[in-house]
């Protein structure tokens, strides 16, 4: 396949700048199309990831909304689509997949789901399925993009560099490529939330009765009331230490857990491990300026005894909150600032040759699966462009003429999402009707 456009001798260099949801989804698409005879053998693609290792964010289960599972279902060859599908199992054995308590498993059995989606995935099975047969560098980290003689150059902190006709910034919230080609976007404003998340090595035919039977979600008081809990079915946790969680409170920030909370640590590292996944977004308006900054930057231990007092005050059920003390696992709490760019303040349009996608060009906030359907979207829009660009051999005209349109519809889309993520975080801290939201919610998955 060659166009006058590009000379067949020559590749059409894509670089990525960071492997996550948007990167790898990006790269796996366009080596799936170059695979399947699509896209032409002239096309490289690289993705280059600062980090060696996965992050611990990485053992966190991600809700995979209707718009994900859509894309993913473009993104993914039958056969890669139908890896994510086996590994899911629909939360009978598999600790990544699994929806809302067992008295609900009837309503999505294996029978009825039959070669679907997961409506929660675990990220590490997402990912390995998404880096099926994508180049990826990890350990490189981009310190400057910049246009030279027509082409982009990436340099890397290493020293070394590369040329590129496409570069993609798939670098999350903090994007560096973001913040040298729109130097006006350098950081998105924090939103007066803090997502927490953390995990209970109860087993899950002992969740506590008073856990809503119909929802995830429990209704609190007033400052946490949008706590869900989410059990994550598959192999059993092994036995943990009553009060552990407490007790290394109780021993300080830098108390080391003892042996069999070791032991669990090490089970949840295999992604066919069930839990119980706890997520609190908290209203941290009341904190001042800069509201939620700092919070998740405390010590564990400081986390454990500031989550127990959250609960105990605000009227949580005792035997919930016992739950916690005695089976929060250390070392799984996550406390996240919720940023966004915030609606109608988007990154503009800068370059047809660089361009943003996924957190790097707009925060969503994660509710509803809507942070990893945005990135998810973004790839297969952009990957959709590309393809059909006369540097492509495709007919719709270069690429540069292309991406504004995707870029627009991106940011759209993005903006429609972070509007009812919005939505759904205010109107879940409002006391008593976090439940309600969140049954409605799994009626629209048709879960309900
Ligand atoms: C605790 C938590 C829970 C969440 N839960 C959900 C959920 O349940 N559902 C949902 O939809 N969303 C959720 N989200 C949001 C979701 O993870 C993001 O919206 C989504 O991952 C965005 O994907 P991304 O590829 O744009 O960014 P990221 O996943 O952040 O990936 C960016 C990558 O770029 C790399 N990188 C950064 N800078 C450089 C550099 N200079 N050079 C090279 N590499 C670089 C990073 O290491 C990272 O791997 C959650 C987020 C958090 C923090």
């Amino acid at each position: 396949m060659t166009t006058d456009s590009h000379p067949s001798d020559e590749k059409f260099k894509v670089i990525l700048v960071g492997g996550g949801t948007a990167g790898l989804a990006t790269a796996h698409f366009l080596e799936r199309a170059k695979k399947e005879g699509w896209a032409p053998s002239y096309l490289q693609v690289t993705v280059y990831e600062r980090n060696e290792e996965e992050s611990n964010s990485v053992r966190y289960p991600l809700q995979l909304s209707h718009d994900a599972r859509s894309a993913l279902q473009t993104i993914l060859s039958p056969h890669s689509n139908g890896s994510l599908v086996s590994q899911s199992n629909y939360g009978i054995t598999h600790g990544g997949v699994n929806i809302v308590n067992p008295d609900l498993s009837h309503l999505y059995s294996n029978v009825k789901h039959q070669n679907e989606q997961p409506q929660w995935v675990h990220r590490k099975v997402l990912k390995d399925v998404l880096s099926e047969g994508v180049n990826i560098v990890k350990g490189k980290r981009v310190i400057r993009v910049r246009e030279v003689e027509g082409k982009f150059e990436v340099v890397f902190e290493d020293g070394g560099n590369e040329l590129a006709d496409l570069v993609v910034g798939a670098d999350g919230i903090g994007s560096l490529v973001r913040s040298q080609t729109h130097p006006s976007f350098p950081n998105f404003p924090l939103l007066p939330y803090v997502l927490v998340q953390f995990k209970l090595a109860t087993p899950i035919a002992q969740l506590p009765v008073m856990l809503n039977k119909d929802s995830q979600n429990i209704i609190l008081g007033n400052q946490c009331n949008s706590l869900h809990t989410i059990p994550l079915h598959g192999n059993e946790l092994p036995h943990m230490t009553p009060r552990s969680a407490i007790t290394l409170s109780d021993q300080g920030p830098f108390a080391e857990p003892d042996s069999t909370v070791l032991a669990v640590q090490q089970a949840l590292r295999d992604p066919n491990t069930g839990y119980v996944l706890v997520r609190m977004y908290l209203n941290v308006s009341g904190e001042g300026a800069g509201a939620g900054a700092g919070w998740e930057d405390l010590t564990e231990a400081a986390w454990i005894d500031k989550i127990l007092n959250i609960l105990r005050n605000d009227g949580t059920d005792k035997g919930l909150v016992e739950v916690v003390e005695n089976d929060l696992i250390p070392g799984t709490i996550t406390a996240t600032g919720i940023v966004s760019n915030g609606p109608g303040k988007h990154v503009p349009y800068s370059n047809g040759k660089v361009v943003l996608v996924g957190d790097a060009m707009h925060a969503v906030p994660p509710t509803n699966g809507n942070g990893v359907a945005a990135a998810l979207k973004d790839a297969q829009g952009l990957v959709e462009t590309l393809l059909g660009c006369s540097e492509m051999a495709g007919g719709a005209g270069p690429i540069a003429s292309l991406l504004p349109q995707t870029y627009h519809a991106s940011l759209t889309r993005s903006e429609i999402y972070l509007k009812e993520s919005l939505h759904l975080l205010e109107i879940s801290n409002q006391s008593g009707l976090s439940g309600f939201i969140h049954k409605s919610t799994l009626r629209l998955m048709d879960m309900f």
